[in-house]
C-alpha cells in the first residue's frame, strides 16, 4: 500500500512536468466526456450490422452508416469499388488543411461471417459488451470518428490534414494485394503519419510501434526415380526426400538464430507422385518403400521484422536450396506477403507523444508490445511510405476473434482523448525530430 501511495505521487509530479492541457485541448476532451453515450449508441448499431469479410452488402453498409459522420465534419467520404479483387470496397475520407499529414486506418469487415452464432451486441458486466468485431475493430473506427468530432468541436479540425481510410477486407485480404491495398498505400505516400486503430493486444496500456511481417513459401525439390536398391549411386543420386530433408535441417540450423525471425514448414508431401490442392491446405502423395522419391513438396511461412531482414532470409532460402545432393533439384518460390512495420526510432518518439498525452490526461504511461506478439496489420502497408506510424490505439477488450470477443466500453473515451491530444500536438508543435 505505501508503495503504492508512493508511486502515484511520482505519477501526479510526472503529469505535472508535462504541462497542463490548452484550452483547445481542454475542450476537445469534453466533448468526448460529454458524448459517450452517443459513442457507445453507434457502436451499437455499427456491431449489428453484419460485416464478415465476404458479406459486401454488409461491409458496404457498415461503411455507408459512417459516410455522413465524415461529411459533416468537411471530409469528402466516399466508398471505393472493391471488384476488381474481390471484396466490398474501403472507405476513404479525406480533408485539407496545413501542418503534418496524418492518416487514420480502421477496418470495416470482421471475421463473423452471416452463418456464425455470434451476431449482435450485448451488455454484460458494468462498462463491457460483447460483440462480433466490437474490440477488432468496430470500437477504433468509433475512436477516429469521436476523436475528429472532438477536435472539431474544439475548433481544431478544420486546419488539420486528414485521411481516414477503413478497409473492407483486413481480416481476409482481396488478392492480389496490390489491388486491393492500393487506396491504403496511395494514402500513405501522401501521409507523414500513420496512426493504426486495431486493438492491439487489447491492453489500453500498450501499442505497437512495430509488428512482424509475413509470408509464405512452396518448396518443390525434384529426385530421379529407380529401385531403392540403386540409391546413391551416381546416376540415381540421393532421390527428393533425402535433398527435403537437407534443405529443412539446413533452414533449421543456419536460420533459427536470426532475432525475431520465425520460419515454420507447416506441411510436407514426398513420394513417386504427389499431388497439392493449394486453396484446401490439402496435399496427397503415392509412393512405395522401393522406390527413390521422384517427388517432394513443402509450405510454410516467415515471419521477421523488417524488409531487409526478409530479403536476407529469401537470399540465405534460396542459396541453402540451390546446393542439391546428387542428382536432384529443388526450387523455392515466396507468396506475396504482408509487409513488417519495423521498429524505427521515429515510430518510438511517436509513442513517446503519444504516452506523454496519456500522463496528461491522467490515464497512465504507453509502452510498446513486443513484436513477436503482434500479427500483421494494414498499418505495415504504410511503413515504407510514412515517416512514423502507430497502431494498437484502439479498443479495449478480450478474446478477439472468437464468440465471446467483449469491449471496454470506457475505452472509447479514453482512447480517443489520447489520440486527439497526440493528434493536437503534431498539428500545433509538427513531426518530433528523431535525431538523439
Ligand atoms: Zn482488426
Amino acid at each position: 500500500m505505501k508503495k503504492r501511495a508512493v508511486f502515484s505521487l511520482l505519477m501526479c509530479a510526472c503529469s505535472q512536468a508535462f504541462g497542463s492541457l490548452s484550452s483547445a485541448e481542454q475542450q476537445a476532451v469534453d466533448y468526448i466526456d460529454a458524448h459517450h453515450s452517443q459513442a457507445v449508441t453507434l457502436l451499437e448499431k455499427s456491431v449489428n450490422i453484419n460485416s464478415g469479410t465476404m458479406n459486401f452488402e454488409g461491409v458496404k453498409k457498415t461503411g455507408q452508416m459512417l459516410l455522413p459522420e465524415f461529411e459533416a465534419l468537411g471530409f469528402t467520404a466516399s466508398m471505393t469499388d472493391g471488384s476488381s479483387y474481390g471484396r466490398a470496397g474501403h472507405l476513404v475520407a479525406k480533408k485539407s488543411g496545413t501542418g503534418p499529414k496524418i492518416l487514420l486506418i480502421g477496418h470495416l469487415d470482421t471475421v463473423f461471417e452471416p452463418d456464425s452464432p455470434f451476431q449482435s451486441f450485448e451488455a454484460t458486466r458494468e462498462g463491457w459488451a460483447k460483440g462480433p468485431g466490437i474490440a477488432d475493430m468496430k470500437g477504433g473506427n468509433i475512436i477516429i470518428l469521436q476523436t475528429l468530432r472532438a477536435l472539431h468541436a474544439a475548433g481544431e479540425l478544420e486546419n488539420m490534414s486528414i485521411q481516414v481510410v477503413m478497409t473492407g477486407d483486413e481480416e481476409s485480404s482481396g488478392r492480389p494485394l496490390s489491388k486491393s491495398k492500393a487506396e491504403l498505400i496511395e494514402a500513405a505516400k501522401w501521409a507523414d503519419v500513420a496512426l493504426g486503430f486495431e486493438n492491439g493486444d487489447g491492453d489500453p496500456a500498450t501499442a505497437n510501434t512495430s509488428r512482424r511481417g509475413a509470408m509464405g513459401w512452396t518448396l518443390t525439390v525434384k529426385g530421379t526415380p529407380s529401385h531403392s536398391s540403386q540409391v546413391f549411386q551416381p546416376e540415381i543420386g540421393a532421390g527428393a526426400i533425402y535433398e527435403v530433408s537437407r534443405i529443412l535441417h539446413t533452414f533449421y540450423t543456419q536460420l533459427r538464430d536470426e532475432k525475431l525471425l520465425t520460419f515454420n514448414p507447416g506441411k510436407i508431401v514426398g513420394g513417386t507422385q504427389i499431388s497439392h490442392l493449394e486453396k484446401q491446405n490439402k496435399a496427397t502423395t503415392f509412393g512405395k518403400d522401393n522406390v527413390v522419391a521422384e517427388s517432394a513438396l513443402v509450405t510454410g511461412d516467415i515471419r521477421a521484422l523488417s524488409i531487409d531482414q526478409v530479403n536476407r532470409v529469401k537470399q540465405k532460402m534460396r542459396d541453402i536450396v540451390s546446393q542439391n545432393l546428387p542428382k536432384t533439384s529443388a526450387s523455392i518460390e515466396f507468396a506475396e506477403g504482408y509487409p513488417p512495420l519495423a521498429p524505427t526510432a521515429a515510430n518510438a518518439k511517436l509513442l513517446s507523444l503519444y504516452s506523454q498525452a496519456s500522463l496528461m490526461l491522467g490515464l497512465g504511461e504507453v509502452t510498446a508490445i513486443d513484436p513477436r506478439n503482434a500479427g500483421a496489420a494494414d498499418v505495415a502497408f504504410t511503413a515504407e511510405h510514412v515517416k512514423m506510424a502507430l497502431d494498437g490505439l484502439g479498443m479495449g477488450g478480450t478474446a478477439g476473434h472468437t464468440v465471446n470477443e467483449e469491449g471496454d466500453l470506457s475505452t472509447l473515451r479514453s482512447q480517443a482523448k489520447r489520440a486527439a491530444l497526440l493528434m493536437y500536438r503534431l498539428h500545433h508543435d509538427g513531426l518530433p525530430s528523431t535525431d538523439n
